[in-house]
């Protein structure tokens, strides 16, 4: 077998340089999908060098933002022509439905589209310095050579909402997915290889994040890393960065609230709350976790939502009857059966799932929609994240109790509001504590607006024109087009 060469670095494929490899394989069915290069740590190490080197020869830097932005256009136009490859490849890896990753490479492709449209808008500002002998400006810089740490759930979504701004913003960068799912990274490179980035701009290394990703967040070299992960992997990642004092931004998890009150369209709630939790089997950073009804519909509401997940049909990505797919691991997959037994063993009752896949499923990490009720306040359950299909129900009377409830959380990165009296979904979503809300709604998000969390859910935002301004420094140029002799320091301080 020959050794692959999966790893880009400065404009060239080349293999771990201690000849590593990792198998990649399906979580629907354990099949192999790929073998792919291990990077080590020094491997990461010529990666930041390459991406340093080209950041400092500053050819990229250098081609108009406008330019940089038609680029980021015939990336766009690369997915969407190469869509059915690209979803296929991050179905295998993640094992989720192949129509959930087509909808993932349409949202890409409209990311890199926006980002392309926006590249030459932020060319800076004249600021009144008060004195008509000044000219004075803003100007916006590029950030440098930055660190692009991805998960597994959205593996080409999330880093494209990290490369794309850092191109339209001239940086340069080394991308590190998860371990469990390079593939489509690996083809992203490949576009940008063709379409001609300079050698060095981009730069892809693979492997475990303690070896290949932690050398982003510990080297001078790197003026900015950006992660999209865990809460512990982000606290590692901050504490790290803090040594050369680069700047971090971090896009963690969520406990996010979907608070349904009793004059809500009840059908819509009940469908969307299924979709808020249950979508590609609640691995989702926005999942809407925590179920919090009105107390006058609470039981009728529970008594639907346990009927109809218990109707939510598992399958393997490719498997058209299908609602759900698997976990991504046999690891996660523990983690997520491990939740559900300290919530029972906390109080909390099983009203369905908290099973595996069984027959032919047994092959993949399936794990059935699970809810919970009886959830007492300040319980695990409650606090921490599952990231599988679980969710818990808690009941409330009125605006300040639901508001309650939501905000009773150290994460904050999203929730939604059901209620068809709008005054009241405006005041509630006012005082959520959480980056983003959606009224009568759960889920969409849009490249155009930004994304990210309060408290333990991150630092900084993805998206939108602060997403592009995350990869940019914005330095003041200040001229004095009339000086003058000061006499400070001619007369004795008397000025
Ligand atoms: P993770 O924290 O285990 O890993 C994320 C990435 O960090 C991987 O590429 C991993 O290899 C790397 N990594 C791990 N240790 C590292 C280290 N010491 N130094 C550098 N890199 C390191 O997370 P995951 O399990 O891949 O993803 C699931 C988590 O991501 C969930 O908590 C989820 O909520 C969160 N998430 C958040 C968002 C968001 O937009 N806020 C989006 C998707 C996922």
């Amino acid at each position: 077998m020959t050794t692959p060469a999966t790893l880009f670095i400065d404009g060239a494929w080349v293999p771990a340089s201690d000849g590593g490899t990792r198998e990649i394989r399906n979580p629907a069915d354990g099949e192999l999908v790929a073998v792919v290069s291990e990077a080590t740590a020094q491997d990461t190490g010529k990666a930041i060098a390459a991406a340093r080197s080209a950041f400092d020869r500053g050819e990229w830097a250098a081609v108009p933002a406008p330019e940089r932005g038609d680029f980021l256009l015939r990336v766009a136009a690369e997915l969407k022509a190469r869509k059915a490859d690209f979803a296929h490849a991050e179905t295998l890896d993640t094992g989720k439905r192949l129509v959930e990753s087509e909808i993932d490479m349409d949202d890409i492709a409209a990311c890199f589209t926006y980002f392309g449209k926006i590249a030459g808008q932020n060319a800076g500002r004249i600021v009144d310095a008060g004195n008509p002998e000044v000219v004075s400006r803003i100007e916006y810089e590029p950030v440098g050579v930055c660190g692009l740490i991805a998960p597994w759930n959205y593996p080409l979504l999330q880093a494209a909402w990290k490369i794309a701004p850092a191109l339209a913003a001239g940086c340069t960068f080394v991308l590190k997915p998860s371990e469990l799912t390079p593939s489509t990274s690996i083809l992203m490179m490949k576009v940008l290889e063709d379409l001609g980035l300079p050698r060095g701009t981009a730069n892809l290394v693979l492997g475990a994040g303690a070896v290949a990703g932690a050398p982003l967040a510990e080297s001078p070299d790197v003026d900015l890393v950006s992660f999209t992960g865990g809460v512990a992997t982000g606290k590692t990642i901050a504490a790290a960065a803090a040594g050369t004092v680069k700047k971090v931004a971090l896009e963690l998890g969520g406990k996010n609230p979907n608070v349904v009150f009793a004059d809500a369209d009840f059908d819509a709630a009940l469908d969307n709350a299924l979709n808020a939790a249950f979508v590609h089997s609640g691995q989702v950073c926005s999942a809407g976790a925590r179920l919090i009804v009105e107390e006058p519909i609470a039981e009728r509401f529970t008594a639907e939502l346990v009927s109809r997940a218990e109707q939510i049909r598992m399958g393997g990505p490719f498997d058209e009857t299908a609602e759900t797919g698997p976990l991504i691991s046999e690891a996660h997959r523990d983690k997520v059966t491990a939740y559900v037994k300290k919530a029972q063993e906390e109080g909390a009752r099983l009203r369905c799932g908290g099973t595996w896949g069984t027959g032919e499923l047994e092959k993949g990490y399936y794990y059935a929609p699970t809810v919970l009720d009886n959830v007492k306040r300040g319980s695990s359950a409650l606090l921490d994240e599952a990231f599988g299909p679980v969710v818990t129900v808690e009941t409330f009377n009125g605006e300040d109790e639901a508001v309650a409830l939501a905000n009773d959380t150290s994460y904050g990165l999203a929730g939604a509001v059901w209620s068809s009296d709008a005054g009241k979904t405006q005041r509630v979503a006012r005082r959520l504590r959480h980056g983003t809300i959606w009224i009568n709604d759960f889920h969409p998000y849009l490249p155009q607006a930004e994304w990210g969390g309060f408290g333990i859910s991150g630092v900084g935002r993805e998206l939108g024109p602060t997403g592009l301004g995350e990869y940019q420094e914005a330095k003041h140029i200040y001229q004095n087009i009339n000086p003058q002799v000061t006499g400070w320091f001619t007369d004795h301080g008397k000025v």
